[in-house]
């Protein structure tokens, strides 16, 4: 690190972020990292006074810094906070991630559920990678977060949802999406998401966050994250992809996405609406007759 002081108090730096070329202490680092997820909420207009914003809280580092930023602006902001945490049954891994999420939601007094798959929907995700063996967990485990996280947050009348996607998931998204050229997905992904029927707004608070300052931030503050790595981690995912984002300076990954979301995607045109019928098996909106989620459940012969 150079040599420099903290830029607000002048005291001995925690860290310097190249990237804003500035040196903070532990206390003006956490301030800084708060006030950027604040200005970024009012900027693109994330979250209005009296909303209910429910919270999905894995354990991890990401989540587990937004769940703190969010708690302390809900006051001063006016809003809401609903805790969700999915225990999806991953040996070695879930007991960890679930207990790590409680602990913080309970140290921030944040009211919360914790729903377990097993229980409700008798299997696990590791179940359901064993049964579909063709397919990437990490794609079957997005399948059952997207459709759990939004119920959840239908049942709670929730507002929006927040989840903890940073600036690296943002341009990892991104060009994954462009070397495709899905231009659908792209015209699409945004930090934020508006309701549709029984369909919950979300929002990416940390889409402009940098995943180097989430690790920052839990080292700053001493909260407990789970510390284990799902099994499937990087086992299935692109790796290439993931690489060259971990290798970009962060002024890079600021820029793609900024400029991204300012220059590229107004001229994408209108996202086209992807028509959404109802699932026949449990009334959420799915494009098919029957929503991925309920596909999955009937190859365990649930429904
Ligand atoms: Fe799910 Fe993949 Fe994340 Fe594991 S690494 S929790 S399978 S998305
Ligand atoms: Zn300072
Ligand atoms: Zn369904």
């Amino acid at each position: 690190m150079p040599r420099r002081k903290c830029i607000k108090c002048s005291s001995k730096p925690f860290v310097y972020l190249k990237y804003a070329n500035a040196a903070f202490c532990r206390e003006h680092f956490v301030d800084f990292f708060v006030q950027r997820i604040k200005k970024n909420i009012r900027k693109y207009k994330m979250i209005k006074e009296k909303e209910k914003i429910a919270i999905g809280v894995s354990g991890g580092k990401d989540s587990v810094s937004l769940l703190h930023a969010l708690s302390s602006l809900k006051k001063e902001m006016k809003f809401e906070l609903y805790g969700i945490v999915l225990d999806l049954g991953i040996k070695n891994f879930s007991e960890e991630s679930v207990k790590a999420a409680e602990t913080n939601l309970k140290n921030v007094e944040i009211e919360y559920e914790v729903f377990n798959i097993k229980k409700e929907y008798g299997f696990t995700l590791e179940d359901m990678v064993m049964r579909i063996k063709y397919r990437n967990p990490c794609s079957i485990c997005g399948v059952i977060k997207r459709y759990l996280l939004n119920k959840l947050a239908t049942e709670i009348k929730a507002d929006k949802l927040a989840t903890g996607h940073n600036l690296d998931d943002f341009a990892r998204f991104l060009l994954t999406e462009f070397i495709s050229m899905n231009i659908d997905a792209l015209k699409r992904l945004s930090p934020i998401t508006p309701p549709r029927d029984k369909m919950v707004g979300r929002i990416k608070p940390l889409f402009l966050t940098p995943e180097k300052d989430c690790n920052t931030y839990v080292k700053a503050t001493d909260v407990p994250v789970v510390r284990g790595i799902c099994p499937y981690k990087l086992k299935f995912s692109n790796k290439t992809i993931f690489e060259f984002v971990n290798k970009l300076e962060e002024n890079r990954k600021i820029t793609l996405v900024r400029g991204f979301i300012h220059k590229i995607k107004p001229r994408l045109g209108k996202t086209s609406e992807l028509k959404l019928g109802k699932c026949k098996e449990c009334g959420f909106p799915s494009s098919g007759e029957i929503c991925s989620f309920c596909k999955l459940c009937k190859s365990f012969n649930i429904h």
